[in-house]
């Protein structure tokens, strides 16, 4: 590992030390019974969560930081060598924690998912907790103060190490990533609701904590009644919200409790310790685990939901090339039969109500069996497409052009008479007559015959197709390469028109 320096750095471990240092004092005069029973220790949360949350290089900087902290709050109380070895320690806990934990979690530690929650738990307050314990317990033993043996040292440091990175980790790390993110907008609601919420909490937890009104007959209130306040944090603020009342449950608690007064005053001292251990403990786990649950729950449909619509998305793509397979023409791209009927009626439905001419033409490849014979079916396929082509650019955008079948193909003309559509039909037969399509060496050519008609207005499409089919069965008849006109229409409703003839 290169270790690198930068002012970064420098900045965090000196913030790390200032932490420690507090919290370190904190825990020596804060957390000591009267008799001398240690509940928590808080310095080691505050190294554990730069651990988690800064890169391994930063970790030496950020360790001596914390050793040196460590050094200037023990001194005046223990030699330096125990000073050092209870350094040593918790560095030892905090770096076995934070490593384990990063290995199982990944590097983007926080405590949003279950699995983060549940690693932290294990290989913090459970595992690293109970190891660097039998350092901190073999130290006192070697200090010779205390009147306890090995094992029961060994198991107030663990519960104590233990507390301090359960109640005060959470807190730092959903701090940090929450600053991080830049100061978010005042929610002024959401403030009331956490004002009321600790007001209630701290007034109920001093009249807990304190001996107020213990010893009288009556009604008491017990330590459980908070559990339901940091519920409330947790649904409310999620892992942020859960974290500080249950800080301030454990602040209020052990503030108490170093001063003498606690609900488990009937225990001997020392049972009366884990008492509030372990009751600090559960309202943390739930509160906290809580929250965590939420989080993983929120994620996981969050998740889900992206999935859906994804899903949706692709579907929904899906089906519209379906439907746009199902109504193209595989060979030309334009509008197959079945669509070609399709929007042709809804056309036609439209001039019902708005009035307006409409005509039809139909055409059909004069001997195109004999392209088909001479160059082969795939030469016969291009040549249609070169058609296609060629009359898609005689025609309108708004005209709609589609492939009756085989080598005909019918177009819809909005807006346009009889007479005019005869003009269009013109322009296709002698475009397509002068259409020289080269085949290897060869020049095809092809003519087209053509049949026009205009809606009457009230016609069925298939009666239209019928008229215009009549027209150019009579243009294939009058020799081919012809446009012919249906017989001039009677009955019309729209536009007079005058019969076209080519
Ligand atoms: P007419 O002038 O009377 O229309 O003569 P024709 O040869 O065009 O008439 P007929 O209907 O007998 O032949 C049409 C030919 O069109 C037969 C068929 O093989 C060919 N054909 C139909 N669809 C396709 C196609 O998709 N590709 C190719 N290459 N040929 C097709
Ligand atoms: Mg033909
Ligand atoms: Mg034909």
């Amino acid at each position: 590992m290169t270790v690198k320096f930068d002012v970064m750095v420098l900045i965090r471990a000196l913030l790390v030390g200032l932490a420690f240092y507090a919290g370190a004092r904190l825990g020596v005069t804060q957390t000591i019974t009267p008799e001398g029973i240690a509940i928590l220790w808080p310095p080691n949360a505050v190294l554990l969560s730069a651990f988690l949350l800064f890169p391994y290089r930063q970790w030496p900087w950020l360790g001596v930081a914390a050793l040196l902290a460590e050094c200037l709050a023990d001194v005046p109380a223990f030699p330096l060598w125990a000073a050092l070895g209870f350094g040593l320690t918790n560095l030892f806990e905090v770096a076995l924690a934070a490593w384990l934990i990063r290995r199982a979690v990944g590097e983007q530690f926080d405590f949003d998912r279950l699995r983060s929650g549940a690693y932290f738990l294990l290989y913090g307050p459970f595992l690293a907790s109970a190891l660097a314990a039998l350092a901190g317990a073999a130290i006192y033993v070697l200090l010779d103060r205390a009147d306890s043996g090995y094992w029961a040292l060994w198991r107030v440091w663990w519960f104590g190490d233990a507390l301090g990175l359960l109640l005060l980790t959470p807190l730092i790390v959903v701090m940090w990533h929450w600053l991080e993110k830049g100061l978010p907008r005042i929610n002024w609601p959401a403030v009331g609701e956490l004002l009321v919420l600790s007001s209630l909490l701290i007034g109920l937890g001093i009249m807990i904590f304190s001996e107020g009104t213990r010893g009288e007959p009556g009604f008491h209130l017990t330590a459980i009644v908070l559990l339901p306040f940091s519920a409330w944090a947790a649904f409310r603020f999620g892992v942020r919200g859960a974290a500080i009342t249950v800080v301030i449950i454990a602040v209020l608690a052990v503030g108490f409790m170093v001063r003498g007064s606690h609900p488990y005053t009937d225990y001997a001292p020392q049972l009366a310790v884990w008492l509030m251990q372990e009751y600090l403990a559960v309202v943390a786990l739930v509160s906290v685990g809580l929250a965590i649950l939420l989080e993983e729950i929120r994620t996981q449909r969050n998740q889900l939901e992206q999935r859906v619509r994804e899903r949706t998305r692709k579907l929904e793509e899906a089906n519209l090339r379906l439907k746009e397979q199902a109504s193209i023409d595989y060979l030309t791209g334009i509008a197959n039969r079945r669509h070609f009927y399709h929007i042709a009626q809804r056309e036609l439905k439209r001039r019902t109500v708005s009035g307006g001419a409409i005509s039809l033409i139909l055409f059909d490849v004069d001997h195109f069996k004999e392209v088909n014979d001479r160059f082969g079916h795939d030469v016969g396929d291009m040549v249609l497409n070169r058609i296609v082509d060629a009359v898609k650019e005689t025609i309108r955008p708004l005209d709609m052009f589609g492939r009756f079948g085989g080598e005909e193909f019918l177009i819809l003309l909005p807006d346009v008479p009889q007479d005019i559509a005869v003009k269009v039909a013109e322009r296709i037969r002698k475009g397509l007559e002068a259409l020289q399509i080269s085949h290897e060496d060869q020049i095809i050519e092809v003519t087209v015959s053509l049949g026009v008609a205009q809606w009457d207005g009230c016609s069925t499409l298939d009666e239209l197709i019928t008229q215009v089919d009549k027209a150019l069965y009579e243009a294939k008849a009058l020799g081919r390469n012809h446009v012919q006109a249906v017989s001039p229409v009677l009955d019309v409703v729209q536009a007079p028109v005058s019969p076209g003839k080519a």
